[in-house]
């Protein structure tokens, strides 16, 4: 398949301000998109200016769903290059996502490479300043215009850019999480490993009483048993418990986080011994009070590392520390961003040059 590349008419403005970006807000000139017909595959595959698309009322991912995305980044190095941090991994993710919704696969290759080329045209809006990135939106979704329940027969796959902030602004800050005993996120056998817009849907009702509450974020615990810890909002989650690190194995209800794998590699490299299992809401209330769980954090793309402050589960609230984030979660953050900023040996080969 031929990528075609479209003149822009309008430049927007540059970015001002650096550093009062707000998250997934502003979008750059142009972006890819390509379209896909059963019977015919993917094609039309072009790099176009950034616009709104006319869609059906009837399209299919208004009604049912069918939707897919991916989140990573682009880093402005000292020198000026542009990395990105295991993209592949990305594309490999989406695939798998697309297998479980009912979608059509993409040429992991050609698209990554679509992105290169794009990121290459919009080299300008990879902001330069500390902590800042570029944030690349892979999405595909449903568009036959359709109201019976089965998989569309067409789809649209595009990547939009956006020029995101440093996450901490003044230095990494401890969150306080929410244990729901109640809302789950994802079932066994249901759609939890996969990117799927559905899945942020069903979690916003507990995310919002626990933002009324205070909380920062909600930790999901298994929906068969409510005992086991899973994941947090948009991070996996790590626990220092017994000077090891344990964390969810991934069993269909957890998603597989690059950011995750990218972190167990580290503290392995580290010395850490690793334990995929899951840990009781227990072990963590009992473990945080009792001096067996000293350290804790999420892991995302967005933020990278999140430390974890204080759990509240039920009626009791514990804390993690003194309030400042751990040792360790410190030293694998700055261990990460060092590999994604070009400051530190890329000894894994997760980074790929502009
Ligand atoms: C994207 C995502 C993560 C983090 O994955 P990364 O690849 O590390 O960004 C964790 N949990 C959920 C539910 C996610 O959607």
């Amino acid at each position: 398949m031929d990528l075609q590349i479209l003149p822009i008419d309008h430049p927007k403005p540059r970015i001002s301000d650096e550093n009062n970006l707000v998250f997934g807000k502003q979008f750059t000139d142009r972006m890819f998109v390509m379209e896909y017909d059963s019977g015919k595959g993917w094609h039309s595959a072009r790099i176009q200016p950034y616009a709104p698309f006319v869609l059906d009322p009837a399209a299919m991912v208004f009604h049912y769903a069918q939707e897919i995305f991916e989140g990573l980044k682009a880093f402005r190095r000292a020198d000026g290059t542009i990395a990105l941090f295991r993209p592949a991994d990305n594309f490999a993710r989406f695939n798998r996502s697309a297998r479980r919704m009912c979608m059509p696969e993409v040429d992991e290759r050609f698209v990554l490479d679509a992105l290169l080329e794009l990121i290459r045209l919009e080299a300008d809006w990879v902001p330069h300043n500390q902590g800042t990135s570029l944030y690349i939106r892979p999405t595909m979704i449903a568009t036959e215009p359709m109201l019976g329940v089965r998989p569309s027969n067409k789809y649209l796959c595009y990547i939009i850019l956006s020029p995101v902030g440093a996450y901490y602004k003044g230095g990494v800050a401890p969150v306080k999480i929410w244990i729901s005993d109640f809302y789950v996120r994802a079932t066994e056998g249901g759609t939890g490993e996969a990117k799927t817009g559905g899945n942020y849907a069903a979690s916003l009702y507990a995310a919002k009483q626990a933002a009324e509450d205070g909380y920062d974020q909600v930790l999901w615990l298994d929906a068969k048993e409510k005992r086991f810890v899973e994941e947090v909002g948009s991070m996996n989650m790590l626990f220092l418990y017994d000077g090891k690190i344990v964390t969810s194995p991934l069993r269909g209800t957890v998603l597989d986080g690059i950011t995750r794998r990218s972190a167990l590699t580290l503290l392995g490299d580290m010395g850490y011994q690793i334990e995929e299992r899951a840990l009781t809401v227990d072990e963590v209330m009992e473990g945080a009070t009792n001096g067996r769980l000293t350290e804790a954090f999420g892991t995302g793309t967005a933020v990278v590392i999140s430390p974890v402050g204080s759990f509240c589960y039920k009626d009791s609230c514990v804390r993690l520390g003194d309030g400042q984030p751990g040792k360790l979660t410190m030293e694998l953050y700055h261990k990460l961003t060092a590999i994604q900023y070009g400051k530190e040996a890329d000894s894994h080969n997760w980074v790929t040059l502009l």
